[in-house]
């Protein structure tokens, strides 16, 4: 674990971190300035693999931050890199999943099929019909591999829970028998991929999320400096139960941490 003012590069979550909705939290703005100033550099990682890096640069952009597309890491893009390292450029993958992760699979290199595919990417599709889940299963059955991007049984809505990724992966687990490789939080393998692309190591590289069977535990997989913020989806008795190296209210309450640790050595 490294102190607060040795931490070199960050792998941030958003939703939760961020924002809540459409609601920045306190300092976001303050936040970012200072690690452009310092600088850390980053990587903002999350599991849903239904937006595309443009659409996250575009939905920051409105609440006053500005990032690169590059600085986007979605669990899409990351199992699509994984997958990439493995197989040939032009090999036949069919996706299970959203416009944007199509649009991933198909960045690094896959050519997108709905027959003879050796690779079967699976993911969240709020389009799912039985139609789509036959295929995939199929192909499964016949033998590609089967990637999750994540298995993360619910999503928050404003309505509650709702299906997530993982229950419709658990579908095509169950049709299939085959039991899929996943890439996204909490395995470690996202998190190897943001640190491979900065160039950082796990001894100086901090995550900061709000959920501790993902962001918390997949940080600690990886070997991370894990910061905890109670502005999502974690009470301090949980957070505090699990055990992660830094508990926050907030990023506003990580700052003054981080700036006041900075001021000891530096002052
Ligand atoms: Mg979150």
């Amino acid at each position: 674990m490294a102190t607060l003012s040795d931490v070199k590069h960050l792998i941030i979550d958003m939703d939760g971190v961020l924002y809540r909705g459409d609601e920045p939290m306190p300092r976001l703005g303050d936040f970012f300035a200072f690690l452009r100033e310092r600088p850390i550099p980053f990587r903002l990682a999350t599991n849903n693999s239904m937006s595309t890096p443009q659409q996250y640069v575009k939905k920051l952009e409105r609440i006053g931050v500005e990032v690169s597309p590059e600085e986007i890491l979605t669990s899409g893009q990351a199992t699509a890199r994984a997958l990439a390292r493995e197989h040939p450029a032009g090999t036949r993958a069919h996706v299970f999943g959203s416009p944007a992760l199509r649009e991933a699979v198909e960045a690094e290199g896959f050519t997108l099929a709905d027959e003879d595919a050796a690779v079967v990417v699976a993911s969240m599709d709020p389009d799912v019909t039985y139609e789509k889940l036959t295929r995939a299963t199929l192909l499964i059955r016949g033998g590609a591999q089967f990637v999750a991007t994540n298995l993360d049984p619910t999503r928050p809505t404003h309505e509650g829970l709702v299906p997530g990724t993982g229950a419709l992966i658990a579908a095509l687990e169950t049709a299939s028998g085959i039991k899929p490789r996943a890439i996204g939080k909490p395995e470690p393998t996202m998190f190897e991929l943001a640190m491979r692309e900065m160039g950082a190591g796990p001894e100086t590289t901090a995550t900061i999320g709000d959920r501790l069977d993902t962001d918390m535990l997949g940080g600690r997989r990886a070997g991370l400096t894990t910061v905890c913020v109670l502005s999502g989806s974690s009470g301090r008795a949980e957070a505090e139960a699990f055990g992660p190296d830094y508990i926050f209210e907030d990023i506003a309450g990580l700052l003054e941490a981080w700036q006041k640790s900075l001021d000891g050595r530096e002052g």
